[in-house]
């Protein structure tokens, strides 16, 4: 058995692409999922990888998730948080549980997946942490007080915890993906994509597999001296410097 990779939201979107990646590469994937059965049902079967069903906004449930995860297949040496949600609103328009429900599923997430697998990694001297923030964290976006601050926030944490584990072998990078065709941009109606794509200098969107690649290259071994990076990976459309 290969060394054990989580990924949240691992079983639909840019999620389900990094769990292919990682499987391809050579680990052990536990996909993480949060009420589609269906698709990670589907997935489990198309991917032959084992699909675990929690809430990473959760706490709790993550202890008792990561454990199971850790008890069936062994230590956890990649984690990649990658599940998240969107609540657009204009924020004279949005509620508070709009506010908090994109704070815990985007951001606390982060902290209670993090927390569970940090003391392990510190105690084997090695570890992986790749979290997937976006490019509204970098440059605000309107309609997304919400997704854009959680998504700021864990470029923060993804720094301070760099410099906490780098001693350790533990290394914790952030990936800001720009817009990525998955069922995320689903919603976004036809013109709005029209112009969305107009502002991206190589002319499409981006494709899960792309975040992939940059979560397989994070991951290996071989990527020890990068910690505490932000990868940008737009298409061009926002030329960040962290
Ligand atoms: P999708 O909506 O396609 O998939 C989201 C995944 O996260 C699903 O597997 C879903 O599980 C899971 N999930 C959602 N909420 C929870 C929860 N509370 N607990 C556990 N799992 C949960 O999203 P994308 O693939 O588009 O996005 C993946 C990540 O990339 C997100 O963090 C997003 O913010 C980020 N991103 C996406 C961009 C894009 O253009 N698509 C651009 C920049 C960043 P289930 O199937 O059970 O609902």
């Amino acid at each position: 058995m290969g060394k054990v990779a989580l990924v949240t939201g691992g079983t639909r979107g840019i999620g389900k692409a990094i769990s292919a990646a990682l499987k391809a590469d050579g680990y052990t994937v536990a996909a993480n999922y949060g009420g589609n059965d269906e698709a990670a049902n589907a997935c489990a079967e198309e991917l032959g990888i084992e699909v675990f069903k929690f809430d990473v906004a959760d706490f709790a449930a993550c202890k008792d998730g990561i454990g199971e995860i850790e008890a069936k297949l062994g230590p956890i040496e990649v984690l990649v948080n990658n599940a998240g949600i969107v609540r657009d609103a204009t924020l004279h328009k949005m509620t508070p549980e709009k506010w908090s429900e994109v704070i815990r599923v985007d951001l606390d997430s982060v902290f209670n997946t993090s927390r569970q697998v940090i003391e392990g990694m510190r105690e084997r001297g090695f570890g992986r942490i790749i979290n997937i923030s976006s490019i509204n964290g970098q440059k605000g976006q309107m309609g997304q007080a919400n997704y854009s601050a959680a998504k700021a926030g864990v470029i923060g944490f993804t720094k301070a915890l760099a410099q906490e584990g780098a001693r350790k072998g533990i290394t914790v990078n952030a990936i800001a993906p720009g817009y990525i065709d998955t069922d995320m941009m689903s919603g976004v109606p036809e013109k709005v994509l029209e112009s969305i794509i107009g502002t991206i200098p190589v002319g499409r969107l981006g494709k899960a597999e792309e975040i992939a690649h940059c979560v397989s290259f994070l991951a290996d071994e071989k990527a020890g001296f990068v910690t505490g990076s932000v990868l940008t990976a737009n298409g061009g459309q926002y030329i960040a410097n962290g």
